[in-house]
């Protein structure tokens, strides 16, 4: 069994955009900067947004946090957002989800630029992936595709089952692992909450990616031996002994899992940084676009 190291190629990654970004400022050109909205004090949006930030730093890019109350309107939100579409200083942003319940987020995914889209949750950004043109991909498969491709995993002709569908994770990762493309051309399997009898697609899956936000959900008399398993959730369980009074498990039993795996990714460090590292490769290519 591998690990995909999600934490170590997020950070070769870095590595080589913190390159491109003093090239870039060699030659005159601007910093890329990334933005995030959050709305309210949701804990986990927090520690998400930090590492988005804390990354920004580590790459040379400058970034930017706006933080607005949990009882903002819907207007003053999307005037927030129309803002920053119209803020030149800024190459992308992104909103933090989820948003409190009194505001649209289909409303806040239109109004976001396409062009400054770096999560790439528009549907124009949605459409041209689908088409394979060139857009933002979805950060979080967008950061699945990028583990799969440097451990050169073998995904031609490989059956796939996506486990959730998901406008963020699932539905697009069908699609992307479909593609005509070096990882892609699987033959996919999109499973959801209603799908009959799982285990009978799992138990023949070459390759599975698990997003259904339910901890320790798949367990090994679903898989076959030798199968790449990449798991996406995160959840949070207490736990007395920890400092932070949590701790994060996966969507997969990973104990009894991993012994059957050919691959598989660890949570922590496994798909959550490799997301992030997504972000900063979009912004890089927000600013390169303009
Ligand atoms: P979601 O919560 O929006 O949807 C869950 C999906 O799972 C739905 O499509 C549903 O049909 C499906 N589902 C529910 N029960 C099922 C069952 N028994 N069998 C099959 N499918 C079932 O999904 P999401 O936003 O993609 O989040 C999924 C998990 O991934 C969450 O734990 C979330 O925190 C995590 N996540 C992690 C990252 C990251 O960067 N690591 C990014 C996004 C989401």
């Amino acid at each position: 069994m591998i690990l995909l190291d999600g934490k170590k190629t997020s950070n070769d990654i870095k590595d080589e955009i913190t390159i491109k970004v003093a090239e870039l400022k060699k030659k005159g050109r601007k910093t890329p900067h990334l933005a995030a909205i959050i709305v309210g004090a949701n804990g986990a949006s927090i520690t998400y947004v930090n590492a988005k930030v804390k990354a920004c730093e580590k790459v040379g890019f400058e970034s930017t946090l706006v933080q607005l109350p949990e009882d903002v309107s819907e207007a003053e939100l999307l005037s927030k957002i129309d803002e920053l579409n119209n803020d030149d200083r800024i190459d992308g942003f992104i909103v933090q989800l989820p948003l409190p319940k009194h505001i649209d987020e289909h409303k806040v995914t239109l109004a976001v630029s396409p062009e400054k889209d770096v999560d790439g949750f528009h549907p124009e950004n949605l459409g041209r992936m689908v088409l394979d043109l060139p857009c933002f991909l979805p950060a979080t498969p967008y950061g699945i595709v990028q583990l799969l491709d440097r451990y050169d995993i073998e995904t031609s002709g490989k059956d796939c089952v996506v486990i959730g569908r998901s406008h963020i994770v699932g539905s697009p990762m069908s699609i992307l692992m479909a593609r005509n493309n070096k990882v892609g051309n699987c033959t996919v399997t999109l499973t959801h909450s209603r799908t009959k009898n799982l285990i009978d697609y799992t138990k023949k899956a070459d390759i599975i990616i698990v997003a259904l936000g339910k901890a320790e959900f798949l367990t090994a008399d679903m898989v076959k031996e030798g199968v790449v398993v990449v798991d996406v959730g995160i959840t949070r369980v207490k736990d007395a002994s920890r400092k932070s009074g949590f701790r994060l498990l996966g969507d997969v039993k990973f104990d009894e899992v991993a012994p059957k795996c050919s691959y598989i990714t660890p949570v922590p460090g496994g798909v959550g940084p490799m997301t992030i590292a997504s972000l900063m490769m979009n912004t890089l290519q927000a600013m390169d676009m303009k």
